[in-house]
């Protein structure tokens, strides 16, 4: 390493200290309660959140950044996702970008309850985890529809409801597979999509929650802003956009308001290998620039100002900070995946959550069901075609049923019940 680049590492590092020491400040109130008295046996308070060990008070919002990335994908950040959870019971996710499933499913939420999505717009980045919602959601527990709100775009083909149906056109041999052999009754979509153009136009109004849209500028027509307000808290999220007036006027007074801010010119071109012209037209004009980020939460003041949707990295915070405090000095998270906001009037609590990455199915908020074949005759009829294995494929077992019988009978004796053993010349077992 040469002395130049030893210099510039210690001026980032003294730049990511500084940065950490702010917003460290800005979030977690100001240091000065008194000191814990520290036990040797006693447990004591702790500042990272872990799921499924806290109790939502009834008037709490919670929200959990499950994607905070890029479209350029990395192990170590999902692209756009927001987990809202509200103490009436109700959750809500805010884009589901590519890689964020998992992140989801690190937090243990049982699947019925992640039923309601939201879409901003059809970049892969901000809805390529939708099948795995669709599929996987289904087969770790969700028992009701996927609710599915997206705005309509231009044309047909531009819109939400288009993209839908060819995903699940895209899933027929999946879903095929899976009739009469899981409880597939989660595999279905319920699509709401919404005129992109609405200013501020209820999309949703139940159980005290009202959610709005209003249109956001981002690569072509169709990409969309939300609100969700709910007991005095108002969120929002404004999905991919250039700096736009509807979010100037809607966001005001936001609890939470999250705004993309992109990755800083000078290492779009450095780090994504952009021309320099690529660069200042993807970087200011497509997406909001650091320093356009600040000007807008400048003029909205929400309690809480929120940047996503670039590479939270030892050399990238210091400087995506430092442009973003030339126009903006009021509280701000740098959001990367598994930070927490805990909302109430009183407070935001700004955390990171701990998560178990092997994790299992979480619980199950409603009873499955024993497969039924009926589905995939349904299926098979709908097709022409029938689903299952042609005798060619059956007549390729090759014979175990003397280790597979023991099975069946191990699990007659443990539950007290006979299972029939299939007969391996059926062609649909
Ligand atoms: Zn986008
Ligand atoms: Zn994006």
């Amino acid at each position: 390493m040469s002395s130049r680049s030893i210099a510039a590492a210690i001026v980032a590092l003294v730049v990511i200290l500084s940065v950490g020491y702010l917003i460290g400040r800005s979030s977690a109130g100001d240091g000065l309660a008194d000191a814990q008295e520290v036990s040797p046996t006693e447990a004591r308070d702790r500042d990272w959140y872990v799921p499924n060990s806290e109790d939502l008070a009834p008037d709490e919002m919670r929200v959990i950044a499950c994607g905070t990335g890029m479209p350029t994908t990395r192990a170590a950040q999902a692209a756009a996702c927001f987990l809202v959870e509200l103490g009436n019971g109700d959750k809500f996710l805010f884009d589901v970008g590519s890689g964020s499933a998992e992140r989801i499913s690190s937090l243990q939420i049982p699947y019925d309850f992640l039923d309601k999505i939201f879409l901003s717009h059809l970049h892969g980045d901000h809805f390529g985890a939708l099948g795995e919602l669709y599929i996987g959601g289904s087969l770790m527990g969700r028992h009701v529809p996927l609710r599915i709100w997206g705005p309509s775009g231009a044309a047909p083909e531009l819109g939400t409801a288009y993209a839908v149906q060819k995903m699940e056109e895209m899933y027929t041999w999946d879903v095929a597979g899976r009739l009469g052999m899981a409880d597939v009754r989660g595999i279905a979509v319920e699509v709401h999509e919404f005129d992109y153009t609405g200013v501020n136009q209820v999309l949703y109004d139940e159980n005290g929650v009202v959610i709005r849209s209003w249109p956001a500028i981002h690569a072509i027509d169709g990409p969309v802003s939300f609100s969700l307000e709910w007991n005095g808290l108002k969120f929002v999220f404004g999905g991919d956009t250039y700096p736009n007036k509807w979010f100037i006027e809607y966001a005001k007074d936001a609890d939470l308001a999250i705004h993309e801010c992109f990755v800083a010119v000078p290492d779009i071109v450095a780090k994504l290998g952009f021309t320099p012209e690529a660069a200042l037209l993807v970087g200011t004009q497509i997406h909001t620039a650091p320093e356009a980020f600040g000007k807008v939460m400048s003029d909205i003041r929400p309690r809480m100002a929120i940047a996503y949707h670039f590479f939270k990295d030892w050399d990238t915070t210091g400087d995506i900070y430092e442009r973003i405090s030339k126009t903006y000095d009021g509280p701000l998270s740098l959001a990367e995946d598994f930070m927490v906001w805990n909302v109430t009037k009183d407070e935001i609590r700004v955390r990171m959550a701990i998560v178990e990455e092997h994790t299992w199915s979480p619980p199950l908020a409603s009873p499955a069901v024993t497969p039924n074949m009926a589905d995939r005759e349904a299926m098979s009829e709908k097709l022409g075609v029938e689903i299952g294995y042609t005798d060619f494929i059956i007549d390729g077992k090759w014979n175990v049923d003397d280790v597979l019988m023991p099975i069946y009978e191990e699990a007659g004796q443990a539950l007290g019940r006979t299972f029939a053993y299939p007969d391996p010349t059926k062609p649909n077992n």
